[in-house]
């Protein structure tokens, strides 16, 4: 089996998105898998940093960027209890740190676009996860309010 871009070049891996065969020279390896030039493009090296921050901004949100969606709606549910919020940001860190190794699946891993979206808009959603909790605790907080209050 030949390159799909160099014919007269063997093949040293399959691209992992495209399935194509990749010589040396067009391999490029992300997170220690293989892949074409074209399709790395979409993809990003997972950074345990990165995870670390998007987690304490906003809970579940280094979750999504592990592609650990529903671990990541969960925490978001909860983050605001304080400890799924710091179990959720060395959770985000250990896993990314996995994934970066090669030793997780990243099939569910975002797209670098989205990544790129998500640092973008991450201090937005902070923000307003931030406003939500508040709200959701101000409405617990009223609610004990008015049943210690009537005896
Ligand atoms: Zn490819
Ligand atoms: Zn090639």
């Amino acid at each position: 089996m030949n390159c799909y871009l160099h014919p007269h070049t063997p093949a040293v891996a399959c691209c992992t998105d495209c399935s194509q065969p990749v010589c040396e020279v067009c391999l490029v390896r992300v997170n220690g898998k293989p892949y074409c030039e074209h399709c790395a493009v979409d993809r990003h090296q997972q950074s345990p940093f990165w995870a670390g921050v998007f987690s304490f901004f906003v809970p579940g949100l280094g979750q999504f960027y592990n592609g650990d969606w529903a671990k990541g709606i969960a925490l978001l549910l909860t983050g605001w209890l304080i400890l799924p919020w710091l179990y959720g940001i060395v959770d985000a860190v250990i896993v990314a740190g996995a994934i970066a190794q090669g030793e997780r699946e990243t099939t569910t891993v975002p797209p670098g676009y989205l990544v790129l979206a998500l640092k973008i808009g991450m201090l937005g959603f902070s923000c307003l996860y931030l406003t939500l909790a508040w709200t959701v605790l101000g409405f617990v907080l009223t609610a004990l309010g008015v049943s210690v209050a009537q005896p």
